[in-house]
């Protein structure tokens, strides 16, 4: 799998945090800064997949530095991040060449769809695939194999394997999953968590071979690197 690069523009460090953690269990490789001027500099010199702009922050503005990246022909997708107050700028952003925005405060539901949707157009999760012993995800089909034979995964199952595999040898505990995979919907639980990797197990390990997925007693989950 070839690296997937990141920028955050983003002056409020809460959301900074929350961008950071979401794009890093994405797979993303994060560079992050609260400056405009810096942001730049980073965009000048590296090449990124996705950029995240804040539109306000505190030596520029959001729309300026937008203006100076499709100046200097960087075609990376943009995502803008606005407040409520903003939203009737909105349509001045995206003139401006972002690609999509999201206003803020936003869910970790709603950004992680904007993010996969830009993606996709750009055609980065083309050819996407995950490989881990037995069982490969193609993460543009979402088709899912265990020894070249297709399973069907339920949405929540799919998620958490990606997860897994994008971020080998990470602990994922009982409240990450609760709070990535439920992200405030309806059912969440402990035990949901537990059914849902029961479930997995069932669908992508193998008889009579160890589960790829390692249960850390007391603490949680994770998929242990080779
Ligand atoms: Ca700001």
């Amino acid at each position: 799998m070839t690296e997937k690069r990141a920028l955050i523009i983003e002056d409020d460090p809460d959301v900074a945090a929350t961008l950071v953690d979401i794009l890093c269990l994405d797979g993303f490789t994060v560079d992050s800064t609260e400056s405009g001027s810096e942001g730049k500099a980073y965009a000048d010199v590296g090449y990124y997949d996705l950029i995240v702009l804040d539109w306000g922050l505190p030596d520029t503005t959001g729309i300026e530095v937008l203006k100076h990246f499709r100046e200097k022909n960087i075609d990376t997708p943009i995502l803008m991040l606005t407040a409520r107050s903003q939203d009737e700028d909105k349509e001045s952003g995206l003139l401006g060449g972002a690609d999509d925005y999201l206003t803020k405060p936003f869910s970790i539901k709603e950004l992680r769809a904007r993010i996969v949707a830009l993606m996709r157009r750009r055609g980065s999760y083309a050819g996407f695939s995950l490989e881990f012993r037995h069982c490969k995800v193609d993460l543009k089909s979402r088709e899912v194999t265990v020894d070249g034979k297709s399973v069907s995964l339920l949405p929540k199952e799919f998620s958490l394997l990606t997860m897994f595999l994008q971020n080998q040898n990470r602990v994922f505990s009982l409240d990450d999953l609760v709070n990535r995979l439920w992200d405030g919907e309806e059912g969440a639980s402990y035990d949901a968590v537990r059914q849902c990797v029961k479930r997995l197990r069932k669908k992508v390990d193998i008889d009579g071979s160890p589960s790829i997925i390692t249960t850390i007693v007391g603490v949680g989950y994770k998929i242990e690197k080779e």
